[in-house]
């Protein structure tokens, strides 16, 4: 049903006792879902008819040029139509059914639509005619998102049809039939949203030749180390692709035969057909395991003319039922096909699936792994438009802005969940399509800055003063900010998204001068004022329109509260204004940065006191040394060389790397170069070394003063390829780990899972592709370690941005950090991935943290990696303002230090979601960020009382829902499942609890790796 909104204050309670005042709640349907369901027949072939369109949020044209239809050159398509031709068809026959998924494009055709239109429309759903998949605002890709976004998405699709058909609405099922390879974690998060099963097209080709010829096309899929969630999800994998079977295409758009079955014409073609459907559906049954197989009926964007497909397959569905043998043809869904396997097959057991679908290959040489990289500055641009999402989102929550006026989040939220579909993060778009997708998302940025702003106007103030407005620097990693570089006196707010308390380092282009930086206490801060040197400067050229910084002030801003800010103060002095020369000259040599060029053949060292980094004759790192044992590592930018069109002799001739694949031409790795110029910056807080290899290739190595990390910048392009050869740019880290053809890398930057150099854990691999066929997703973090017993050494990059990532050697790790390719790879997009920039080749930066640990004495590696990947995760948010106040006069009128926490939580706990929801009420995900046997003491479930979580607010109602925030968890239940193995028997029960205590306050204990998610109402206190 449609959630009820919570209208009244109520006590904490187990979804019992909260009182509805929706004024008109949705009228209960009688025939949607699984009763809708057309029963199967014993003893035949029973074939479910599933019409679906599969309508991409952006590909070969933007989102706007799909949903309207224009652009025709680029691709015949046009969701308007689509909607507007299968509701009109669906409307004639009862019996008709089709499946919708992508919100992007329904939620627009509905608001064009007449009320007597939308009541033709409910009434479908209602009937179980029109049945919505998946229901996210996108079907996302699997490899370049973060488990953040695709809940984000997801949730904001299926808000959609909650508000608007209720229960009815209620997706079942996954759909992800195009993505190109399947992680564990979206698995995990259908599971949790209370799906009955996920249904995707692309799985390895070998893997799907041996499923097939086993029966083990369905499967139970265990998505998670926790045996005490319902973690396990029925997962059902296409027989091809997701297109209608060959000869059977009725749409506009295909050039297949219609049914024609006049006997009296001369192309009377229906005994052929139906034998032709037959023989296809004989050959089908024979790998799945029951009497039911799918006949997916569609293709992109097909359905814009429906009455040639309806009519078509209605004299499909008649003649074969009537001439061909044991079999029985109806129209479906694949909820209904979810729920004939499962009365079909009751107790008998399925068999089970653990480890994920990654990498994905559709021949021997067409591994997809290079989208794992394609355009890393939009990558990068995503997962920090994630961090200022979240971070928005809780300060209109925390400022109790009125939940009415969300459309500035609104805005960002759509441009979100656009940016997670499977060809907008992936990479393979086309460019003017990328570019549209930068557009929106930069538009819904501002959007979001002015709610932020809004919100601190709220926040801030506590004098007379109003807040001046705030600036948001979105070029802070390539050194521009006008308010920095000009102002002589301004204030900088640092906000903080995550639940615990951090210390971070700020980084301010400024001018060169003397900087007087003041904490909320008016304590002077040590500060360094760093030169931008020119190697720095000339490799970002392209990417700064306007910049007179000549320095970097950096300064330590120092536990920074949980869902809290601090403000900094910070005035430029010169003897013009009136301070002494003396104290200024004093000033400014304590302020500096020592900064010199290495000798040729010079052995340079770095350290901030815990580790130091050694670079050889050469200017590379030959070492980091850690708590005094010296651990001997190389680190170096490597190129691989794209496989060009017509480049060999087999019929794998045409495969270049492209957008999708990546096919480096056989050979290893080259380096850039196989030394550097290095440019050495000493100082109080941060020592660095700009290492220069070429003149599009760089690195700044920085060690910050008490952190733990090596932290590496690196800055990429254009990267050439006036040599005819597209190339792809590697970082790659050797040490001497004996790690055993293991490495580790992260799921959706949740779950960590091991992965086997040439190895796939339930099928054969007959190596091909021996570098790109061991390439995975890294969104969070990868490594490797020498012991499984958490004795011996570890290595580790932590990224900010997705990319792709493998260990080819023992003791060896590398990211993809950017790629320019020449030649399409023939699988759509039609254009060779070669980003221009600004005009001569993109310029990519981004950061690496690389930990290494020569002794784990016991830790597990992950309880070192996450609190950076945390860190990586979640960057403080800066905002920025001129003022003319003096510091008291400042302070007098707001707050510079505030914490949306009564106290920062548990270090397993991570509040995933703080927003406005609806009427008042919020929406809470609270996550365990530990996965069982991580870390000796996190790993544990923890309890925290809701009640009090809150600075300023009291949570007074708390009803928890599934994950997708559409249905109350007391209501969910999902279809039970037998599997081979007794530890995931299903269904699995839910074992954390949320209890009322004595003292009336309620207790929610979270499991490891668990999320739960409460619909809130809070009260100021
Ligand atoms: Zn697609």
């Amino acid at each position: 049903m449609k959630l009820p909104f919570i209208g009244i204050v109520s006590l904490l309670a187990f979804g019992c006792c909260w009182i509805t005042t929706d004024a008109a709640p949705q009228q209960r349907a009688s025939s949607c879902g699984y009763d809708s369901c057309t029963p199967s027949k014993p003893g035949v072939i029973n074939v479910h008819v599933v019409p679906h369109t599969h309508d991409d949020v952006g590909w070969l044209k933007t989102v706007d040029q799909y949903y309207y239809g224009s652009k025709t050159g680029y691709q015949r398509a046009g969701v308007q139509y689509i909607i507007d031709s299968v509701i009109k068809e669906l409307v004639k026959d009862p019996a008709r059914r089709f499946i919708y998924v992508e919100m992007a494009f329904f939620s627009q055709w509905w608001q064009e639509q007449t009320e007597e239109k939308k009541a033709v429309v409910k009434q479908l759903v209602e009937e179980g005619r029109l049945e919505f998949i998946n229901g996210g605002w996108c079907m996302n890709d699997e490899a370049g998102t973060h488990y953040n976004d695709i809940i984000d998405q997801m949730t904001w699709g299926m808000r959609f049809l909650n508000d608007t058909f209720g229960e009815c609405g209620r997706p079942k099922i996954g759909w992800q039939i195009d993505p190109f390879g399947h992680s564990r974690e979206q698995a995990s998060i259908f599971a949790s949203m209370g799906f009955d099963g996920v249904f995707f097209g692309r799985i390895d080709w070998v893997d799907r030749t041996q499923r097939k010829a086993k029966k083990e096309m369905e499967m139970i899929w265990h998505t998670s180390n926790s045996p005490g969630e319902p973690n396990s999800i029925f997962t059902g994998i296409f027989y091809e692709h997701y297109s209608a079977p060959n000869g059977f295409c009725f749409d506009v758009v295909c050039r297949d035969e219609p049914f024609i079955d006049s006997p009296r014409s001369a192309d009377y073609n229906v005994v052929k057909k139906v034998k032709d459907l037959e023989a296809h559906i004989k050959a089908k049954a024979l790998s799945y395991s029951t009497s039911n197989i799918m006949l997916t009926m569609g293709d992109d964007f097909n359905y814009m003319s429906a009455d040639m497909n309806f009519k078509n397959m209605d004299k499909m569905i008649r003649y074969t039922n009537e001439l061909a043998s044991g079999v029985n043809l109806f129209y479906s869904t694949p909820s209904c096909y979810v729920k004939a396997i499962n009365n079909e097959a009751g107790s008998r057991p399925w068999p089970t699936k653990t480890d994920d679908f990654f990498p994905y290959s559709n021949d021997p040489h067409a591994y997809w792994t290079g989208y794992f990289t394609s355009r890393p500055a939009y990558k990068g641009t995503v997962r920090k438009a994630n961090t200022f999402l979240q971070s928005c989102k809780q300060l209109h929550s925390l400022a109790g802005q009125s939940a009415g006026g969300q459309n500035l989040i609104d805005s960002l939220r759509r441009s979100m969940g656009e940016a997670q579909h499977h060809d907008a993060v992936a990479g393979t778009e086309k460019e003017h399509v990328s570019q549209d997708y930068r557009l929106r998302l930069h538009d819904s940025l501002v959007d979001c800055q002015k709610d932020v702003g809004n919100s601190f106007s709220q926040l801030l103030p506590i004098g007379s003063q109003a807040l001046p407005p705030q600036e948001f620097c979105l070029h802070l990693n390539v050194s521009q900010c006008a308010i920095t570089e000009s102002s002589s006196r301004f204030v900088t707010t640092v906000y903080n998204p995550r639940s615990h308390e951090v210390t971070t380092y700020v980084r301010l282009p400024v001018m060169n001068g003397v900087y007087t930086v003041l904490d909320p206490d008016g304590s002077e801060l040590i500060v360094q004022l760093v030169p931008l040197v020119n190697a720095a400067l000339r490799s970002i050229e392209t990417e700064r329109p306007k910049s007179s910084a000549t320095h970097e002030l950096v300064f330590q801003a120092a536990s920074i509260p949980a869902l809290g800010h601090k403000t900094f103060y910070i005035v430029k002095s010169s003897a013009r204004h009136g301070q002494q020369h003396s104290t200024i000259t004093s000033s400014r040599e304590r302020q500096s940065t020592t900064v010199r060029m290495a000798e040729a053949g010079e052995r340079i060292a770095v350290s901030n006191g815990k580790l130091s980094v050694n670079f050889d004759a050469n200017g590379l790192i030959e070492s980091v040394v850690v708590d005094g044992v010296t651990v001997m590592m190389s680190q170096n930018l490597m190129w691989y060389a794209g496989m060009n069109e017509g480049n060999a002799n087999s019929i794998f001739d045409d495969r270049p790397s492209g957008a999708y694949v990546f096919r480096p031409n056989g050979t290893d790795a080259t380096p850039i170069s196989t030394q550097a110029t290095l440019i050495v910056q000493t100082g109080a807080l941060v020592s660095e070394v700009y290492q220069q290899f070429s003149d599009w290739a760089s690195q700044v190595v920085r060690v910050y003063k008490g952190q733990s990390d090596v932290e590496i910048e690196w800055t990429v392009g254009p990267i050439p390829v006036g040599d005819g050869i597209g190339k792809e740019i590697v970082s790659r880290v050797t040490t001497q780990i004996p790690s055993g053809g293991r490495f580790y890398t992260d799921s959706n930057g949740r779950q960590t899972l091991l992965r086997r150099r040439d190895f796939r854990p339930t099928w054969t691999l007959d190596v091909t592709e021996p570098v790109s066929g061991n390439y995975y997703p890294i969104n969070s973090h990868i490594y490797v370690t020498d012991s499984e017993q958490n004795a011996g050494a570890v290595l580790a990059l932590v990224n900010d941005r997705s990319q792709g990532g493998t260990s080819l050697k023992d003791g060896q790790i590398e990211l993809m950090v950017h790629r320019r390719l020449l030649y399409d790879d023939h699988f759509g997009v039609g254009e060779p991935l070669n980003e221009p920039g600004d005009g001569p080749g993109l310029v990519v930066r981004g950061t690496h943290y690389l930990l290494v640990n020569p002794s784990l004495a016991g830790n597990h590696p992950v309880s070192l990696i996450r609190p950076l990947a945390q860190q990586m995760f979640m960057r403080p948010w800066m905002s920025f303002s001129a003022t003319s106040l003096s510091f008291t006069n400042w302070k007098n009128n707001f707050r510079t230090e505030k914490s949306g926490l009564r106290a920062p939580l548990p270090d397993n706990v991570h509040i995933l979601t703080l927003e406005p929801w609806r009427d008042g009420t919020h929406l809470l995900r609270l996550e365990h960020v530990y996965d069982i046997g991580e870390h000796s003491t996190l790993s544990e479930p923890v309890t925290l009382i809701l009640d009090d979580l809150l600075a300023d607010y009291t949570i007074t109602s708390a009803v928890e829902t599934t994950l997708g925030a559409n249905q109350w968890a007391s209501e969910s239940s999902r279809l039970p499942w037998t599997t081979a193995d007794a530890n995931h028997q299903q269904p699995l029960k839910k074992v954390s609890s949320k209890t009322r205590q004595s003292s009336g306050k309620t207790s929610v204990t979270l499991l490891p790796m668990e999320i739960r998610t409460f619909i809130i109402q809070m009260t100021p206190k």
